[in-house]
């Protein structure tokens, strides 16, 4: 079995050794250097340990406990392993939603803590990891201990976001949230500028649980649509997730080259921009916030040479910083379908938890692109020119290529990480960002 990342980026993977993680057992006595792996559903290499063994964590995925805290909160004790959509299967019929998740239900418990991954709903409710009460983390030397927010704090400050560096998490004890049903009310709004695309978004996080933009980031003035959404209240009763996610479809094959250029970008985009779009909307849960997870392995779409996702994050106060890197996009023609744009900014109790933590006050822009050599990798370098002059950094999750000076920049506790690191653990990413 071969395994790769989401970016299916073909010079990743080379011979990794693979090790199916047996719940009972101590970590393996491996020669070289191991790396949990959850269910890559990192885009770049973070996930990968070329010439190392890889601990596959998806066979243990055990529910342990769970327990209502009070009406609106519950812990759920769980393996690493089990997958988010595997929680909202048995929890959302029963009321019970993720306090924050990602754009794809398919990733680990653990994955979400080692990537302290993201939602639409940070100006609100922080990162994953701000959800998270404990867990234990297995370490090569066969230590094991539980780290929480106030036991063994700074081994729990840098796993959260630790990139699976720091040790193996066997189980974790996280946050459920109540949810009054499976709907969302969900609001869209055409803007053209980002200047009205600030303004509809500070009005929107005012207001909104979840606010999140896709951009047209080929258009010569960034336009996009706006989309605010808000649990609708109900008797605490939901709709099976499976049923609602029946019809997912799968990319038939893969082309030996990727369809996507900027002619079709283009008009893709141009379409999907005047389509027929209600203001206000009632929309199942799992499509507002998965619309991706409809099309099962659409990465494959990009073809054989894979794709690259380029997402950054500039402080607060810099934000002419995208206005230029969509500028540079939509001159170079090369851009993507999936361009997202969203605040980041939670508030005091949900400061970043982990050292290595992606999200900070201020805008984040995320864009996938085909792998067209020397052209992307111009691109980038203007784009990662940009994000450095921002203060801003780019998110090791979605990441296969930034330079080395760039992560030390944007990660300033980064040296202070590097003490946890177990000695028996790295990957693709590590080596090319540190040694
Ligand atoms: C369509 C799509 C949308 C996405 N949207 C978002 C988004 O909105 N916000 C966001 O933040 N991210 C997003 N992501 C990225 C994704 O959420 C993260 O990359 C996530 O960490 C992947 O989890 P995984 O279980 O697949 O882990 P993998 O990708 O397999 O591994 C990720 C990291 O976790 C470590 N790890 C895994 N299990 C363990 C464990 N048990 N113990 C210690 N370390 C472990 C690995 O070593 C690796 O460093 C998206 C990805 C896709 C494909």
């Amino acid at each position: 079995m071969a395994l790769n990342s989401w970016g299916l980026r073909p010079n990743a993977p080379a011979a990794q050794e693979i090790v199916r993680r047996d719940r009972q057992a101590e970590l393996p006595q491996v020669e070289g250097t191991l790396l949990p792996f959850g269910n890559g559903r990192s885009y770049g290499d973070s996930c990968l340990n070329s010439g190392g063994t890889l601990l596959l964590t998806r066979g243990c995925d055990r529910f342990i406990d769970f327990a209502p805290i009070d009406e609106t909160r519950a812990r759920l004790v769980c393996d690493a392993g089990v997958l988010l959509a595997e929680i909202i299967e048995l929890f959302l019929p029963r009321g019970w939603f993720l306090p924050v998740t990602p754009g794809t239900r398919f990733v680990t418990v653990g994955g979400a803590i080692a990537n302290d991954v993201h939602g639409k709903n940070h100006h609100r409710a922080g990162s994953f990891g701000n959800h998270v009460r404990r867990f234990e983390l297995l370490r090569s030397d066969g230590s094991r201990r539980i780290c929480s927010a106030t036991e063994n704090a700074n081994w729990f400050a840098a796993t959260v976001g630790g990139l699976g560096l720091t040790g193996l998490i066997t189980w974790a004890e996280i946050e459920l949230r109540r949810v009054g049903s499976d709907a969302l009310d969900v609001s869209n709004t055409r803007f053209e500028g980002l200047d009205e695309f600030w303004a509809i978004n500070a009005a929107a996080e005012a207001q909104h649980e979840y606010a999140v933009a896709w951009i047209d980031c080929l258009a010569r003035r960034p336009r996009g649509i706006f989309m605010a959404g808000d649990h609708v209240g109900g008797d605490g009763t939901a709709e099976p997730a499976a049923s609602q996610a029946r019809r997912a479809l799968k990319a038939p094959f893969t082309p030996p080259f990727s369809p996507l250029n900027a002619l079709t970008l283009r008009a893709f985009n141009t379409a999907y921009y005047h389509r027929p779009l209600p203001a206000r909307a009632r929309s199942p849960l799992l499509p507002y916030f998965y619309p991706l997870d409809g099309i099962l392995e659409w990465n494959r779409l990009y073809g054989r040479r894979g794709f690259y996702q380029y997402q950054c994050v500039v402080p607060k106060g810099a934000e002419a910083a995208i206005d230029e890197m969509l500028a540079a996009i939509s001159t170079s023609g090369q851009g993507s379908l999936l361009a997202v744009l969203k605040t980041f900014g939670a508030p005091e109790a949900h400061t970043p938890p982990g050292l290595l933590s992606f999200p900070l006050a201020g805008a984040t822009l995320a864009l996938d692109f085909p792998d067209r050599d020397e052209e992307t990798e111009a691109l980038f370098a203007r784009l990662d020119a940009i994000v450095a002059a921002a203060g801003g950094r780019l998110y090791p999750a979605k990441d296969a290529r930034m330079p080395r000076s760039l992560f030390r920049a944007g990660y300033a506790k980064v040296e202070e990480f590097a003490r946890f690191v177990d000695p028996k653990f790295s990957s693709n990413f590590w080596r090319r960002v540190i040694d």
